[in-house]
This record gives structure tokens, sequence and C-alpha cells, in this order.
């Protein structure tokens, strides 16, 4: 019998990932939402301990977020991620982790607190970033519905998503329908 690590964090790295790499968002004011105190705050408080400084926390993650955001953006392009974002997410990768119970009993991987909070955020989001790109990569998209440039995971039966959201799929619908109108009217 093989060895197996199970990681029941990894649905929760999965989406981290993904809700950081989005914190960069052109359809959001601000558009860097890590740079706003106050909702950097109530983005990472939940995963902090409670004297950690989470707006600090947040300004210190954002080089992160942007290599994250980038190997997102290329995979979801159906690019390969080029050798120094590889790099870097390998180094970002680096983290001491132990084995644990969770709050629940149930046996898990757990970064050792006595990390900083940016370096166990940043190991964290990159497991979860490798977790989606070795799972199911083309399921790794962008929104169509420009200026939207939400990242997300295509969960969908067909596996045809190409929005974040209903409300963006709409905006993209209104704008096709609206150009049609001009080049026939
Ligand atoms: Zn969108």
């Amino acid at each position: 019998m093989k060895i197996l690590l199970t990681l029941n964090s990894l649905e929760e790295a999965m989406s981290f990932a993904i809700d950081l790499a989005n914190t960069h968002d052109p359809m959001r004011d601000p558009v860097d939402s890590l740079a706003d105190a106050e909702i950097a705050t109530e983005f990472l408080r939940p995963l902090l301990e409670d004297e950690e400084d989470a707006a600090r926390i947040g300004r210190d993650l954002r080089p992160h977020r942007d290599i994250l955001r980038k190997a997102f953006l290329d995979l979801a392009a159906g690019l390969e991620n080029d050798q120094s974002t590889r790099q870097r997410l390998e180094t970002a990768l680096e983290s001491d982790w132990k084995l644990g119970q969770d709050d629940e009993g149930k046996v898990a991987v757990f970064p050792r607190q006595k990390q900083s909070a940016v370096k166990r955020l940043v190991s964290w989001s990159t497991l979860g970033f490798f977790a989606l790109k070795q799972g199911a990569p083309e399921r790794l998209r962008v929104c169509q519905s420009a200026p939207c440039e939400e990242i997300f995971h295509d969960k969908t039966k067909a596996g045809r998503q190409r929005f974040c959201s209903k409300r963006c799929g709409t905006r993209f619908n209104v704008a096709q329908y609206r150009s049609r109108e001009r080049d026939t009217g």
C-alpha cells in the first residue's frame, strides 16, 4: 500500500489561491484590494492569528499575488508558465508543515505557526495553485466579459463556462447586441 497524505484543506487552498489572485480586479475600486487596509483585513482576518496585522500582511502579499495571478492567467490562456514564474512558485511553496488534527479531529497538514503569516499564506496559496494546475488546468478560466479579468474554476458539468458571474454574462451579451445594432443600424 502506498502512503498517502490526505490534505482535507486542499479545496480551501485552491479557493484561496483563486481569491488571492482576484484581489487585483479592474472591475473594482480600488483595483488592488490588498492595498486597501479595510478590504484586505476583511479578506485575511479569518486566516490570521488575532495579534497579526492583516493590513500590513495584505500589502506584503502583493508581490506574490502578482506572480500567482500571472501564473493563473498563463494557464487560462493555455500557456505554460515561464521559467522565472515557475522558479518563484517553487520558492513560494517552500514552507514548514506539520501533521496534526483540525478542529473536528480530522487529520490535516498545517503550516507551522512559527513562520510569518505572509510565508504561511504564500505557501498555502501556492499549494492551492499547484493542486488546480495538476487537477484540471483546462478548467481554469478568465472571465470573457472585459474589462472583468476574474479568474475562476469552471466546475460546471459541460465545462464551457465563459463568465465569472451571471452579471458579467449579461453585460457581455448586452454589449454584443448593441454592437450588432450599430453595425446593421
Ligand atoms: Zn466577470
